[in-house]
């Protein structure tokens, strides 16, 4: 049994929210009814506001007005859905905690089941989706192929078709916050702290409104840190890579040379001379590119930037509440 699963035990549920003031209104009651149908846990909301310019965080303040479990923090810009989700996961106190997006594609009615599975002493428990509705084929042939691939590359083994849906114990929340890392791919984290993890399988819904905050942009940066953060298995492939070129090369000075000392026809070799330099040029172009996506990662990591700035607060202890 995990500690403090007992009755009067506290759940912290994290909400990241960015131009989210469409769903809202909706989501907050959602969350609410699903916090009073667990009588016998406490529950805390934690929103995270990430820098929206809607009317997010009017909407969010007016609600921790008329209910004290709701608990507000806001950043001082937009740092990102990842970023978000860390400072809400620094900010709660609970003895478990729930991370769930606010557009209600993650149905909160699948939180009292992975409170069971924490009960029985799971340490987290991911939301695993069978189904995805609502979103484009593009969405999902492309996230299908990033989890495959991740896991092909990755040394920590990432569940296939999680998100960030999930129930963590105090003790995963407590090492995750002992993971002082910028680039954060908070579903690869959890995996890597280790306990005893599982999977409860869930239809993940369509996004109830407004639009999906991840552009193509965006979700390929998310890609990419997902990648770089678990993987050193680029670094391998471009030394792969430069071998292969290398031997194509050495057979081309090789041939090179028969043509211009055994025969009388050696001016013929410019198309050769013309591939072998772009093709060269080529691969040591990706492998420096490569390299300076992990030398960017150092640079990050060694400036020591706090990861966010908070704006305000309500509710969570700070010295303006
Ligand atoms: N989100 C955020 N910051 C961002 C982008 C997204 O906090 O920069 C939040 C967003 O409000 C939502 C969650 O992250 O609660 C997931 O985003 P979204 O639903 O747009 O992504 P999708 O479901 O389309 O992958
Ligand atoms: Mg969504």
């Amino acid at each position: 049994m995990n500690q403090g699963v007992e009755a009067g035990a506290t759940l912290s549920v994290v909400v990241p929210c960015y131009n989210e003031s469409e769903v809202i209104d909706v989501t907050v009651p959602r969350l609410l009814a699903m916090a009073d149908s667990m009588t016998d846990l406490h529950t805390e909301l934690v929103f995270v506001d990430d820098g929206s310019r809607d009317a997010t965080l009017s909407q969010l303040k007016a609600w921790a007005t008329r209910d004290a479990r709701i608990k507000v923090l806001s950043f001082a810009r937009n740092f990102g859905h990842q970023v978000a989700v860390t400072a809400g996961i620094d900010a709660a106190r609970g003895d478990a905690v729930v991370l769930i997006d606010a557009d209600l594609q993650d149905p909160p009615e699948v939180v009292p089941q992975m409170v069971a599975k924490w009960r029985e002493g799971f340490d987290v428990v991911y939301g695993m989706r069978t189904e995805r509705e609502g979103e484009t084929a593009f969405k999902r042939v492309t996230a299908k192929a990033f989890y495959r691939l991740l896991n092909r590359m990755s040394d920590v083994p990432i569940p296939l078709d999680t998100g960030d849906f999930r129930l963590m114990s105090r003790r995963v929340v407590d090492a995750l916050k002992a993971m002082p890392e910028r680039d954060r791919f908070v579903r690869g984290m959890v995996s890597w702290v280790g306990f005893r993890q599982v999977a409860l399988p869930y239809r993940r819904a369509e996004r109830f409104a407004g639009e999906s905050k991840y552009p193509l942009r965006k979700m390929l940066r998310f890609a990419t840190d997902g990648l770089l953060s678990f993987s050193t298995k680029p670094l391998q492939m471009a030394i792969s890579v430069g071998a292969l070129a290398s031997a194509l090369a050495f057979a081309g000075i090789v041939y090179a040379l028969i043509i211009r000392l055994a025969t009388d026809r050696w001016v013929e070799g410019w198309a050769a001379l013309f591939i072998a330099t772009l093709f060269l040029g080529g691969v040591q172009l990706i492998t420096v590119g490569i390299l300076g996506e992990y030398i960017g990662r150092i640079y990050h990591e060694v400036k020591r930037r706090p990861l966010y700035v908070v704006g305000e607060t309500v509710g969570l202890g700070h010295a303006d509440d």
